[in-house]
């Protein structure tokens, strides 16, 4: 196979030439930039300065404007996003921080790498978000703080989640690498807890051409903290007021990303564009339904989006129901070509290197059906709508039990 792009952390989801729709297509999406990102390399290896500078402050200030914060410090990856905010909070052992059991690895790793102890709290069946009420029942004198993560490009109950967190004394940290762009009532993700953490991974929607990622925060104390942090909490240099890390971001991918960001409220209009497609053609399918609360009978039940919520489709995530049934899908969307992911396989409090946490004895049966029922399909604006249709075919086939091979 002529494997070209990216192998997504060893996933079974990469691509190559030969696919009729692709889960992503990186080369093909960077092209429209490729002159512009050319003389942007010129410039920085011309510059001599390959750390720091111009073009990581404005990258700072042109998000920040975007997602309508007072400030912004970009770092080497989400994951770092995640780690640097929560030892700007403080978090540390003994402590206890919520977060979702159905996530990427990094919103619990950090907890556990700072010494603290992620508490894993159920989601909702409908958005895959966590679940507001059940938060409450986890909390304990311990508790120092709440990560909700807006997986898939939609935000989690920010308001009820906020107000759980204010009448509790917690910080609320939003996991938004997946949400860039995602708006709640017009507000956008990363702009109402006491951080907002971001990723530019290659397959998020700001897509730098490496690792680097970012934090968000309305409150310039903690922002300073951030900055001095983000380098080995030095300030002024070689005096260390606190322990910190090398967390910088490079100059190359702002100033890459630089010249993406103008287009990404467009590039999420495409992306939406595609998932109206596919709720049009596989919406009115007789074993298809349009939301949880309608699933009986149903084999197949497309992504919802919650009150007040621009959802962004960083993923479009379906739930294929039945023993058995995702992988048979699976198979007949691989044999025709069609890319495609699952977002998570294993909920994180199933995970082994958490059974310090959870003593094998965690039970979250949401979690876990979403883990078994979950399948992420071609999404990404450079698809085009003929190919959502081919998807579609094959999807459709295989609910009337045809071979779609
Ligand atoms: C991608 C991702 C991260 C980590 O971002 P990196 O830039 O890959 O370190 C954290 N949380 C979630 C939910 C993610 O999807």
């Amino acid at each position: 196979m002529n494997e070209i792009g990216v192998v997504i952390r060893g996933e079974s989801c990469s691509f190559d030439a030969s696919m009729s729709v692709p889960l992503l297509n990186l080369a093909e999406h960077n092209r429209p930039y490729q002159d512009r990102m050319r003389e942007a390399f010129d410039r920085f290896l011309a510059s001599g300065h390959y750390i720091g500078g111009d073009q990581v402050t404005l990258f700072e200030k042109e998000v920040a404007s975007y997602l309508g914060v007072s400030e912004c410090v970009a770092v080497s990856s989400g994951t770092d996003a995640l780690l640097l905010a929560l030892m700007a909070l403080d978090v540390g052992p003994g402590d206890e921080v919520i977060c979702p059991s159905f996530t990427f690895f990094a919103t619990a790793g950090v907890v556990h790498r700072l010494g603290a102890k992620p508490v894993f709290a159920e989601i909702l069946e409908g958005s895959f978000n966590m679940d507001p009420e059940d938060i409450e029942h986890r909390i304990t004198p311990r508790t120092k703080g709440i990560i909700p993560v807006h997986l898939f490009g939609q935000m989690a109950d920010i308001a009820r989640i906020q107000a759980i967190a204010d009448k509790h004394g917690l910080f609320v940290l939003e996991d938004a690498a997946q949400a860039i762009g995602a708006r709640h009532n017009g507000k956008h993700a990363g702009s109402f807890g006491a951080f907002g953490a971001f990723s530019f991974y290659p397959t998020k929607n700001l897509s730098g051409l490496g690792d680097s990622g970012l934090v968000s925060t309305n409150d310039p104390k903690l922002a300073a903290k951030a900055r001095i942090l983000r380098v080995h909490g030095m300030d002024p240099v070689y005096y260390h007021s606190h322990v910190g890390g090398n967390f910088r971001f490079d100059p190359i991918q702002g100033a890459l990303l630089r010249i993406k960001l103008p287009d990404l409220d467009a590039s999420i209009g495409l992306r939406q564009e595609r998932a109206a497609r596919y709720v049009s053609r596989l919406g009115s399918h007789p074993s298809v339904a349009l939301s949880c609360e309608e699933a009986a009978g149903k084999k197949l039940i497309l992504p919802e989006t919650s009150p007040g919520n621009a959802h962004t489709f960083n993923q479009f995530t379906i739930r294929v129901r039945g023993e058995g049934a995702r992988d048979r899908l699976v198979a007949q969307l691989k044999a025709a070509g069609i890319g495609h992911g699952i977002y998570y396989p294993l909920g994180l409090h199933q995970q082994e290197c958490f059974r310090c946490h959870t003593g094998g004895a965690v039970s979250l049966p949401i979690t876990e059906a979403a883990c078994r029922e979950v399948l992420s399909i071609p999404i990404v604006p450079e698809i085009k709508l003929e190919q959502i249709d081919e998807v579609c075919d094959r999807i459709i086939g295989f609910l009337d039990g045809g071979s779609a091979a």
